[in-house]
């Protein structure tokens, strides 16, 4: 137990470092890569306080140059993923009992060694196995990761102070219990920080975890568990299990123990999961928790009143910062006739300043999406919009995987406000813009348009609108009040920071509960309220019972 009402660090967001021509970051960075590169990382299972190497393995290869091998991960069979369930079943006994604040002092310092002697590693692996540009890497597996850790601590440290009123002769406390069972994560292959997230909030509520990474993020997965274990998360706490995804969520979804998901990933994939979920639900010994973070079709929406190179700039950034593999990264939007040259000239000017290739050559803005999945995916969408009749391409369209899979950013331009990339999440370089007509506009056309994007996906992740109105404004943000869970005003929608904008959406996007904020620690809890009576009654009559 405690000894003291301890105050912990406030949570400060983590600096982003420039990386300008010349700067020691930048130079470390660039043999940590080289280093990386060159390296053959093997990558384990992690279960328990053992490091399993099955032998059944698949190799690691940089998107940007994929016949080039920089390690391989192994994977595990159904066997493994029981062993880790049990492990974590294990760990639990001591974890869950583990006093709070030690707890928050393990993931302090897995904070302060990204922040410092690990933080060239993580952006180097997030730079090859992901393809970032050191800019994308920084914000994610360097700072991201640091602040989701530390404001975790601190929400933490909030949510245990909130307790009840006692009243006269009583005593009211609310403790903030682990789950009874296992958290399953399920982490998506374009953020390391989500994948460091995921089993880490659940553990420091005193959960033990199941983590199953993407096969697209293998190498920095690995190096948030070197940094987990060296920051003295104990074995069977988080153990890491590879591969394939329908085997071991199978697994994990028979056991009794399953106590929640934290997901993030794509709508279908959580949807199936949520499925499979109902049908053993006679199997659980207690309600799990179902927390997913899913797609979106993310929108700019600008009024005629919007000035154009900020429009410009918000479709440039929004849509095509890592290659449009941000969940919240724009890809449909609808502009006014009146204000559409002037922003397309300034949006090809930009797409077509843009450099593309490997990270490391740190004049490249574009790198490749992550697989020949992805690649073929986006390659049909823009041979489609080059045929079809109600649709061109402004700028961009061409790709190449003869290296690396090289998508270049594409702009499409529709006249129809349903065209199939104006509904289906891409999740690359590509965004369609519909030009809407504002000829004698008023209020009332401005809420047609709105409609029109209100009803357009099944989505509603985050959004954008840039207006120079005011009223205009605060129309749109009350007409679009459920179209997006992250919505912006004259501003970009990407580029959520934690502890500031808590992020996530409703809809087909998710269930809303916010990560990096205290919304998402409550999931992870199953609050006791204890009651604690000084002197009990004696005499079952009350007053009103009297002669
Ligand atoms: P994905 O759905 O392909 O994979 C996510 C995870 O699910 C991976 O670990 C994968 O191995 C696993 N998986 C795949 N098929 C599975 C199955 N049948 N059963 C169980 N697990 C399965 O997604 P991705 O390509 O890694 O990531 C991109 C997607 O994630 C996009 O849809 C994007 O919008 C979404 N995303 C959402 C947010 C958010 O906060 N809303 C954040 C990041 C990414």
């Amino acid at each position: 137990m405690g000894k003291g009402f301890f105050h912990v660090p406030v949570a400060v967001n983590e600096p982003v470092k420039s990386y300008e021509p010349g700067s020691p970051e930048r130079e470390e960075v660039l043999l940590t890569y080289k280093d990386l590169w060159n390296a053959n990382t093997e990558v384990p299972l992690y279960i328990g306080s053992e490091e399993v190497k099955t032998g059944d393995t698949k190799t690691i290869n940089p998107p940007h140059d994929h016949n080039h091998v920089v390690g391989t991960y192994h994977l595990a069979k159904k066997s493994h993923v029981e062993k880790a369930i049990a492990e974590a079943l294990e760990a639990r006994k001591k974890w869950s009992k583990l006093e709070w604040e030690q707890r928050a002092a393990i993931f302090l310092k897995a904070a302060e060694l990204i922040a410092g002697p690990y933080r060239q590693k993580m952006n180097a692996a997030t730079m090859i196995g992901q393809s970032k540009n050191i800019y994308q890497a920084e914000i994610d597996s360097a700072c991201e990761i640091c602040d989701f850790l530390r404001f975790n601590v601190e929400y933490m440290a909030q949510l245990y102070n909130e307790q009840p009123e006692s009243s006269d002769g009583n005593w009211n406390r609310v403790e903030y219990r682990p789950l009874e069972g296992f958290v399953y994560a399920i982490t998506p292959f374009n953020f390391t920080a989500i994948a460091g997230n995921l089993p880490s909030s659940a553990a420091l509520m005193g959960n033990v975890a199941v983590w199953k990474p993407s096969d697209s993020q293998m190498l920095s997965a690995q190096v948030l568990m070197e940094v987990f274990k060296e920051a003295g998360v104990p074995d069977g706490v988080i153990n890491m299990v590879n591969g394939d995804p329908e085997m071991v969520t199978d697994t994990v979804l028979a056991s009794p123990d399953f106590a929640g998901i934290h997901f993030t990933g794509s709508t279908d994939v959580f949807k199936g999961i949520w499925a499979k979920i109902g049908k053993n639900i006679h199997k659980y010994k207690t309600y799990p928790r179902i927390v997913g973070e899913t797609g979106g079709k993310d929108f700019i929406l600008a009024h005629p009143t919007a000035n154009p190179k900020q429009v410009a700039t918000a479709i440039s950034r929004g849509a095509f910062e890592y290659q449009g593999q941000k969940c919240s990264a724009a890809s449909r939007v609808y502009l006014p006739k009146s204000l559409w040259p002037e922003i397309k000239d300034f949006v090809i000017e930009d797409v077509e300043s843009f450099k593309m290739g490997s990270p490391e050559d740190m004049t490249n803005f574009i790198n490749a999406v992550i697989h020949e999945g992805s690649f073929n995916k986006l390659a049909s969408y823009i041979d489609k919009a080059r045929k079809d009749k109600n649709t061109e391409i402004v700028v961009g369209g061409n790709y190449d995987k003869s290296k690396g899979y090289f998508i270049e950013p594409t702009v499409i331009l529709t006249t129809d406000p349903h065209y199939t990339t104006m509904e289906t999440e891409l999740f690359g370089p590509v965004v369609t813009i519909y030009v809407y007509d504002d000829k004698n506009f008023n209020e009332n056309k401005w809420a047609e348009i709105c409609e029109t994007v209100d009803n357009t996906s099944i989505y509603a992740l985050t959004g954008a609108i840039l207006s120079g109105d005011r009223y205009a404004a605060a129309q749109a943000t009350d007409l679009l009040q459920n179209a997006a869970g992250n919505f912006y005003i004259n501003d970009k929608p990407t580029g959520a920071v934690v502890g500031q904008q808590p992020f996530g959406g409703a809809r087909s996007s998710g269930t809303n509960d916010k990560a990096g904020s205290k919304m998402n620690l409550m999931r992870w809890i199953s609050v006791r309220l204890i009651k604690e009576t000084f002197v009990p009654a004696t005499d079952y009559r009350y007053p009103f019972m009297g002669e």
